[in-house]
């Protein structure tokens, strides 16, 4: 059934009550009837037994012995509610009944034998019992009592009738009260959908109202204003990584047109010509070198990678990094220190490892000081592989520590124009590590260095 919430639930609780309220009804309705038949069967047991010690048995007849002085009785007295009583023989002939019963017959059911039923005699209710009358341990026939129910089921019925109706309007009335207390209850859940309805990309900063009581549709919707909080500052990111990325590529661009621009205005020397085209190779080069990191970015970000996931030793892989790297090392002069325990036979991820330790080593040899000496310790603590990659450099401030995984955050840039960078490469180191659930830390002295410490 397709049912509203309201509904549902004042329909569950109806059920519910009209259970219990059967149970209830119908054991006061079996109790009261018990009780006032209990009283009525008493009487009956009481006369019946009574009458049998009147009773004269001939050969071929039962009969009352003092039938006169009873008659007489009757017409002496009024009485309110008569008992009837009547014998029969064992073949279930009348034999003899009370003057009070005239014409009529009290009804005879052999399979009843010894115990209380209703009858019915000239339309009216009667309450009846038989009892059999023995001679030497014979059945000679049976003394059968009766009296009006008619007052006793009429008080049934009425109780009867209330019962059920009761009922019925108490359901009835069960199911409006706790329909209107639902719908109470469920207003906030309803101010929500509407607000979540209004919600769109442009209006965000919405939140849903909460609800005064601290419950469970206090914690909805505050974890659901929690949750539109995050969406709103993950598109806040995603609006500023575009920008950024953007303004990253119109910087180059802008000094590449301004290049040409100045060639095309007057013949130049072949010289200046070919410094001018190297000047825009290395802008485009940037460029390229940009586009191809937010694209591994976009990548990380969905997850999906060109290289299939291999294993391989951080030894190899850290020998390949620095030799790839000869060059750059060479030109600055630095001293390689390399602390591999245990031959260093740890094997990690292969792409990703490469992403991160490629790109520590690159800054490690960007930002240090000529000449330096650059340390790299792999050791195995704990069942994890830890790899500290430690340069003598410029180290960052504090305060940017944190920040330096951000995407285009470069520390104090203007400080060291020359050294190039547009601030991804550690967003891919943070990226990588994610994905692959390595930690990374950072510790730096500005002016003295800095030590990046991944747990694989
Ligand atoms: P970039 O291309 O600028 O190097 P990264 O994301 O790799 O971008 O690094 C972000 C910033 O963190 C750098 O601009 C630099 O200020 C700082 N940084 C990173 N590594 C080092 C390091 N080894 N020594 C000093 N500063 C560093």
């Amino acid at each position: 059934m397709n049912l509203s919430f309201k509904n549902r639930i004042a329909f569950h609780y109806m059920i519910a009550t009209a259970i219990i309220m059967a149970l209830v009804f119908g054991f006061v309705y079996f109790m009261v009837r018990e009780t006032v038949f209990r009283h009525l069967d008493h009487d009956l047991s009481f006369e019946a037994e009574k009458h049998s010690t009147e009773i004269k048995l001939t050969r071929d007849s039962i009969m009352f012995a003092n039938k006169a002085e009873w008659e007489e009785q009757e017409h002496r007295e009024i009485q309110v509610n008569p008992v009837f009583i009547q014998l029969i023989d064992s073949q279930g002939r009348l034999m003899d009944k009370s003057p009070n019963l005239k014409d009529n017959v009290l009804p005879f059911k052999k399979e009843k034998f010894g115990g209380h039923f209703d009858a019915r005699l000239n339309g009216k209710a009667i309450r009846q019992v038989q009892l059999p009358i023995e001679e030497n341990g014979k059945i000679r026939g049976y003394i059968l009592s009766a009296i009006s129910s008619e007052a006793e089921e009429s008080v049934i019925m009425r109780l009867r009738n209330v019962l059920l109706l009761s009922y019925l309007f108490v359901l009835i009335g069960l199911y409006f009260i706790s329909r209107f207390l639902a719908g109470r209850s469920i207003i906030p859940v309803k101010k929500m959908t509407r607000t979540i309805q209004r919600i769109r990309k442009n209006n965000l900063n919405e939140r849903v109202e909460l609800p005064r009581n601290k419950d469970e549709i206090y914690e909805l919707s505050a974890g659901f204003n929690a949750l539109l909080e995050r969406i709103e500052s993950a598109m806040e990111r995603e609006k500023q990584f575009t920008s950024d990325a953007s303004h990253e590529l119109r910087t180059p661009l802008a000094t590449l047109r301004g290049t040409l621009e100045v060639l095309l205005r007057k013949k130049r020397s072949p010289e200046e010509y070919e410094e001018k085209i190297k000047c825009s190779l290395s802008e485009i080069n940037r460029m390229s070198d940009t586009i191809e990191q937010l694209l591994l970015l976009a990548r990380l970000d969905n997850g999906k990678t060109d290289q299939k996931e291999s294993e391989v030793s951080i030894a190899t892989l850290m020998d390949d990094i620095l030799s790839r790297r000869k060059a750059e090392i060479s030109e600055k002069k630095l001293k390689i220190y390399l602390d591999i325990h245990e031959n260093g036979a740890y094997s990690v991820p292969h792409y990703h490892a490469h992403l991160i330790l490629d790109n520590l080593i690159s800054n490690a040899i960007k930002y240090s000081y000529e000449q330096s000496p650059l340390r790299v310790r792999i050791s195995k603590v704990n069942d994890k592989i830890r790899c500290e990659i430690e340069d003598k450099g410029i180290g960052i401030r504090e305060e940017d520590q944190n920040q330096v995984f951000n995407h285009f955050f470069r520390s104090e840039a203007l400080e060291h124009k020359d050294i190039p960078g547009n601030g991804l490469g550690l967003s891919i180191v943070k990226k990588s590590a994610e994905a692959i659930g390595a930690k990374i830390e950072v510790k730096s002295v500005p002016g003295e260095g800095s030590t990046f410490t991944v747990v694989f």
